[in-house]
């Protein structure tokens, strides 16, 4: 068998900052974190690959990213290595494998998608065809939750289309954002795809570089709209995918133990470090108590632990800043007599970012926990006895990344699911996303469409050609 720490090897500096695993602080590496300097440098070496790049043929292109997907499944167990190290998740489950086999999926997807030439008027005397072009160099920057696969989501759509990617990975997860673009760069020409590490200083310059023709962002919404600021000057294009708040909402003709364990997923998946996580549930009054109990009874079945440990499904925060964000919205829900069921008890004194599994009942709508995004593994359950204010309450805060429906009876549910402000409402399911859907957010959520043809738009210049 590889040697599974070949790649986090590879990645990690000689000097630098040290990075731990957040799990066992153990150092697992170090990285030399770029400045703003090293954005120019980056940036110039993208602008001279892209004119050869794009010159390739459509079908070249797509040859090269199946050539990264493979080498992504050739390394899939190295890849899922680092994440699990430098991210916390487990390797098992729907963690660091899963995230792995996930980056070849949307590779793959993002070469094989169809987008011909659309004839939009074919008369004797008029012929008008839309083309899609290349916009020239995409600065990608992205989030530490889904590290590896968030960056595929941008970078490959953005390769396909004949642009070169200036990629910036979160500072929290930066080996990771070199191993897989490492591992994409083996099968790519020099220069079309390239990494700067660093902070929120890095990521705003390469917003600002003026040869940067459009930003792929995911991140929070104050993140967001900072880089709508600093793209102003250079009327960049922007696709923007920011922090959500799930609802999920229950309808009373469902049934709790057939859907306990879709709510459990929807909600603690990455241990609820997803921005499309179910983060506020509202189940009514005549099957509250029964929801409640079979949610607790699938949470006590989940093992938590350290990632590499086989036996885990979830991990560790990733981080000490999130960690404080969820222990604050729990203790603040205690103190406003809020029950809870499970977790809520946190070991100050163990080593590791490690929050328990928890679950709020009997909380006010109005709570922190349940109008903030918590990001992690404490869900609220609001009651509610009529449905109409359950969808009020849903569709009440200024984020709407996606929403759920829990019912025996679909249409019913496709009916409440049209009222709630959210780019996907999910029918039974909270989260399963699909290469060849769209995704995207309503409100402050951001705005933009990622993966399927879409996607392939959202990363291109389109052109009439008219005659
Ligand atoms: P999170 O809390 O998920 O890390 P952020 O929005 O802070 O969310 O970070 C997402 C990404 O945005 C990271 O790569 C981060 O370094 C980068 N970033 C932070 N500040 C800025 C900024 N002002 N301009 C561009 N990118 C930034």
């Amino acid at each position: 068998m590889e040697d599974r720490a070949a790649l986090l090897a590879r990645v990690s500096a000689d000097s630098g900052t040290e990075i731990k695993d957040p799990a066992t602080g153990e150092a697992i590496g170090r990285v030399a974190f770029g400045t703003p300097t090293d954005v120019a440098v980056a940036v110039e070496a993208a602008a001279k690959a892209q004119p050869g790049w794009a010159a390739l043929s459509d079908e070249d292109r797509r040859a090269a990213l199946m050539r990264a997907a493979d080498a992504i499944e050739e390394h899939a167990e190295e890849l899922a290595y680092v994440v699990s190290r430098e991210q916390g998740k487990t390797m098992n489950g729907l963690g660091a494998r899963y995230e792995a086999a996930g980056c070849a999926a949307w590779v793959r997807a993002a070469a094989s998608t169809p987008l011909p030439v659309e004839v939009l008027v074919d008369e004797p005397a008029s012929h008008v065809e839309l083309h899609y072009r290349p916009i020239g160099v995409v600065g990608a920057i992205t989030p530490w939750n889904w590290p590896m696969i968030i960056a595929c989501w941008q970078v490959a759509p953005a390769l396909r289309m004949g642009n070169t990617v200036v990629q910036k990975p979160s500072e929290y997860t930066t080996l990771t954002g070199l191993a897989i673009a490492a591992v994409l760069n083996e099968a790519l020409p020099p220069g079309v795809l390239t990494v700067v590490t660093g902070a929120g200083d890095v990521g705003d310059a390469l917003v600002r570089d003026r040869r940067v023709g459009k930003v792929m962002f995911t991140g929070s919404v104050k993140t967001g709209m900072k880089v709508v600021a600093a793209s102003a000057g250079n009327l960049s294009r922007l696709t923007l995918e920011l922090g959500g708040n799930d609802a999920g909402i229950v309808l009373p003709d469902a049934d709790p133990r057939a859907i306990a364990e879709g709510l459990f997923w929807g909600a603690f998946i990455n241990n609820g470090q997803t921005c499309a996580a179910m983060k506020r549930l509202y189940v009514p009054d005549t099957i509250y108590d029964d929801v409640v109990d079979a949610l607790a009874a699938v949470t006590a079945k989940i093992p938590m632990g350290v990632g590499l440990d086989e036996d885990n499904a979830l991990g560790p925060l990733q981080n000490q800043m999130q960690w404080n964000v969820v222990n604050r919205l729990v203790e603040d829900a205690k103190a406003r007599g809020a029950r809870v069921v499970t977790g809520g008890d946190p070991d100050t004194s163990a080593t590791g970012y490690f929050y328990p599994k928890t679950l709020i009942a009997d909380i006010d709508n109005s709570a922190p926990l349940v109008q903030e995004e918590q990001f992690g593994p404490a869900l609220p359950i609001i009651r509610y006895t009529d449905l109409e204010q359950a969808i009020e309450w849903a569709n009440a805060v200024d984020v709407g990344l996606g929403a759920s429906v829990w019912s025996a009876d679909r249409d019913e549910a496709a009916a409440i699911a049209a009222r709630l402000q959210a780019g996907t409402v999910w029918i039974n399911a909270h989260g399963p996303i699909d290469p060849r859907v769209p995704f995207g957010g309503a409100k402050h959520s951001g705005y933009g469409l990622e993966f399927g043809v879409e996607g392939l738009k959202a990363v291109s210049v389109p052109q009439v050609i008219n005659g």
